[in-house]
């Protein structure tokens, strides 16, 4: 692993887990991504794809790669289920020792805690957030929010267009940025909050983006907050994104449908001069690779 910023995919369905043979090539789990640079970690978004990073996480404690009381930082885009169902197994919240930091959408103190909570308690869970052993600091966070992550590392966030709301982030580190930008609906180019978040993905080494359908879908889900691939391609190219990674995936979509709008996808990113990829669960990309030809600093 290099100095850079290591980005892994452990779930990248939207709206419910698709455990189905012929939808194992793009993942099943819903959405959660880590990011890594030397040995600190930050999570975001607690899918299911949350428990299978933490099955990574207790094999490297055993294996003694990892101490179980390394901090991670969680987080939480808004509390729509497919981005929070997989907390309540996380197995890093059954350490003893372990050290957790939970941001997540609140306009007042300790009000996301207060929500999750709802979730993770009686009736719909045996086992309640508050009884776990990790030790748990809660960060309730909105709109312009910057948190300082250790060596060198911070997160800006930004308020989404999103059902019940939501909020996306921004995680920078020497250069190299990352743009998690799910769940939201972009709306017309050229609109205020198009260029509020054409500002915040700047020259984003690597821009994650919100799209379960295409364009001629998208007339029969406006309002229901989320994108068509069309636009990221053409927000990755107006913000200047090293590469551009739609994910969010439509749960019924099996790995055939997804491949033919990939490959849609990628000869549309080539003739806008974007490097446009599909996420699929496991896949790691390493974001100094992404440097654009003649492009320093921030655009790492
Ligand atoms: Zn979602
Ligand atoms: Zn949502």
């Amino acid at each position: 692993m290099g100095d850079g910023l290591q980005i892994t995919f452990w779930g990248t369905r939207g709206s419910m887990a698709a455990p189905f043979s012929d939808r194992m090539s793009y993942g099943g789990n819903t959405s959660c991504m880590s990011a890594e640079w030397e040995e600190q970690m930050a999570v975001f978004d607690g899918g299911t794809g949350l428990m299978a990073l933490g099955k990574r996480l207790g094999e490297e404690a055993n294996l003694g790669t990892r101490r179980r009381d390394q901090p991670i930082h969680i987080f939480i885009g808004h509390l729509h289920l497919d981005h929070i169902v997989g907390i309540p197994l996380f197995p890093c919240l059954f350490w003893n020792g372990a050290r957790l930091h939970f941001y997540g959408p609140g306009e007042e103190k300790g009000a996301f805690r207060k929500k999750l909570r709802t979730m993770m308690g009686h009736p719909y869970w045996p086992v309640s957030i508050d009884q776990v052993p990790a030790r748990i600091t809660w960060h309730d966070t909105m709109d312009g929010d910057v948190w300082e992550l250790p060596r060198g590392a911070r997160v800006r966030v930004m308020k989404s267009s999103h059902p019940d709301g939501c909020v996306l982030f921004r995680l920078e580190r020497e250069g190299q940025s990352v743009v998690y930008g799910l769940d939201c609906e972009l709306g017309g180019s050229g609109t205020d909050f198009w260029n509020r978040y054409r500002e915040f993905a700047k020259n984003c080494s690597l821009l994650v983006f919100d799209s379960p359908y295409g364009e001629e879908e998208y007339p029969s889900y406006r309002g229901f907050g989320h994108s068509y691939w069309q636009q990221g391609i053409r927000m990755a190219g107006e913000c200047r994104a090293g590469r551009l990674v739609i994910s969010h995936h439509d749960w019924g979509r099996t790995d055939g449908e997804l491949r033919a709008m990939e490959q849609e996808a990628v000869s549309f990113g080539k003739s806008r001069n974007v490097d446009t990829v599909f996420a699929r669960e496991g896949a790691c990309l390493f974001l100094e690779s992404f440097k654009r030809d003649g492009d320093g600093g921030e655009a790492g």
